[in-house]
């Protein structure tokens, strides 16, 4: 086997077998098979090498993962010691290990208000999804099963599941897949960019909060269990909400009893300088925190579903004596060598004040990106501390249409040539770098993607696109 492996290393055709064997997440299934991938197969800091030995600054960050760097020895000795002392063991029913209750102390440490309550799943997907099923147990074990309806938003994403693409809104991935649609609700996308909508922030939240007044006057405030929501949507575009939107949409769940479930997959761990920003950027303690990702700085898969004593209480007491399990949960849920992994992260991450460091970096990024406003192909640059969005456009007609698309692919198609990744989704360039980024790194980010937006400038100047 370790003859196979070495051999397995040492072939240079590893994005054919990939090519030939792989069924990519979110994979163009038009270039199945003939599409190379480029293969990454070793990392340091903020950069990634591929297989073929190119290295690349990744801004973004694994996928928005990445938050002490790569090759951080004592994460891998944490992750090693741990496999070696133990390196699986159920948590199902009353049985725990050691990294998994210490890590479900820290986690209440660090969470607002009574969120005291850990599940650990194995990703932000089943955390999500977890979070939802347990919105459903509460109110049914109150005997109210009929409140199960859930809110989400138009271009939310909240993961790959069946339950969490249903609740995603991203109308580019709603494809030949089942969806459920029988209670999830979209309310609208909530983003404000100051520099371009034409409502100016406080429209728009009134408007918005209308909106999600009446969808719950539509089902009924005593049919809607809970609003899923990430404090800023990621993945569908870096979309910030107008300013007073998280506490204004919190208080209008409480009013009609509905609970408030924040995603913080991407906002959590540091991205936007505190390790929830939930209470500490947005003013809001929801009855259930989503984290992931960045719990163990993309070392290890884990995620979790931090829970307020109020409902753990309530799902307790409400247990009946012939059904008083809480059916939910992963044969990897609270495995030890993440959970040992998370534990080491937060660690590191306290003693160096990453989060501070995020704090002062993360205005001078934006404001560096926003430099970028000066090439026409810009549309608008928008984002938050460390998750940021520059959307192109050729200057016709905003938005991801075909032309706009293509002029973004060109963009991080010359960035990748000079050694830079960003995340293309549609007509945007994606930037979630790790959080331990220097100012020079920065630099080096605006530098290159300046180059590539003016390339691409020309190229659509002289109609080559
Ligand atoms: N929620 C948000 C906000 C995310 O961005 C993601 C992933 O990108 C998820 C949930 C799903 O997490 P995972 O891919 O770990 O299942």
């Amino acid at each position: 086997a370790l003859a196979e492996t070495a051999e397995l290393r040492n072939d240079l055709d590893l994005p054919a077998k990939d090519a030939r064997h792989v069924l990519h997440p979110w994979a163009d299934l038009q270039a199945l098979g003939s599409d190379r991938p480029v293969v990454m197969n070793s990392a340091k800091g903020v950069r990634v090498k591929d297989s073929e030995g190119t290295t690349y600054l990744d801004a973004i960050g694994g996928m928005w993962c990445m938050t002490v760097g790569y090759g951080c020895e004592e994460l891998a000795d944490a992750i090693g010691d741990q496999a070696r002392q133990m390196a699986y063991y159920t948590s199902f029913g009353d049985v725990s290990n050691e990294p998994a209750a210490q890590l479900a102390e820290k986690l209440a440490e660090l969470s607002p208000g009574d969120l005291n309550r850990v599940h650990f799943t194995t990703g932000g997907s089943t955390a999500v999804e977890s979070a939802v099923r347990i919105a459903h147990y509460y109110f049914a074990a109150q005997g109210k099963p009929e409140k199960r309806h859930v809110l989400s938003r138009v271009n939310a994403y909240h993961g790959g599941t069946y339950l969490t693409q249903s609740l995603s809104g991203k109308a580019a991935d709603k494809t030949h897949f089942h969806y459920e649609t029988e209670f999830i609700h979209h309310l609208s996308s909530p983003g404000h960019d100051p520099d371009r909508d034409p409502l100016s922030a406080e429209a728009r939240l009134t408007e918005l909060l209308d909106e999600m007044e009446a969808e719950i006057q539509r089902l009924g405030p005593e049919n809607v269990a809970c609003f899923v929501a990430e404090p800023i949507l990621a993945s569908g575009g870096v979309l910030t909400p107008p300013k007073g939107y998280q506490k204004a949409t919190l208080e209008l769940c409480r009013k009609h009893g509905i609970l408030y479930v924040s995603d913080e997959v991407v906002t959590g761990f540091g991205r936007l300088g505190h390790f929830f920003a939930s209470e500490a950027r947005f003013g809001i303690v929801p009855d259930m925190i989503i984290t992931a990702k960045g719990i163990t700085s993309g070392y290890q898969p884990l995620g979790a579903v931090l829970v307020s004593d109020r409902i753990a209480e309530t799902i307790s007491k409400a247990a009946p004596s012939e059904k008083p399990v809480f059916s939910n949960g992963f044969t990897y849920s609270g495995h030890p060598v993440a959970c040992a992994a998370a534990l080491t992260n937060i660690k590191i991450m306290t003693r160096d004040d990453i989060c501070g460091h995020v704090r002062d970096v993360g205005p001078y990024f934006m404001a560096r990106l926003r430099e970028l406003l000066d090439s026409p192909i810009v549309y608008t640059v928008r984002g938050d501390h460390l998750m940021a969005c520059v959307e192109c456009w050729t200057g016709e007609e905003a938005g991801p249409n075909d032309k706009n698309m293509a002029l973004a692919a060109r963009v991080d198609a010359y960035c990748q040539e000079a050694g830079l990744l960003v995340r293309p989704y549609e007509n945007l360039c994606i930037l979630s770098p790790p959080l331990v980024i220097s100012r020079d790194d920065i630099d080096e980010i605006v530098g290159i993607m300046g180059s590539a937006l003016t390339r691409a400038a020309a190229d659509l100047e002289a109609g080559r696109l």
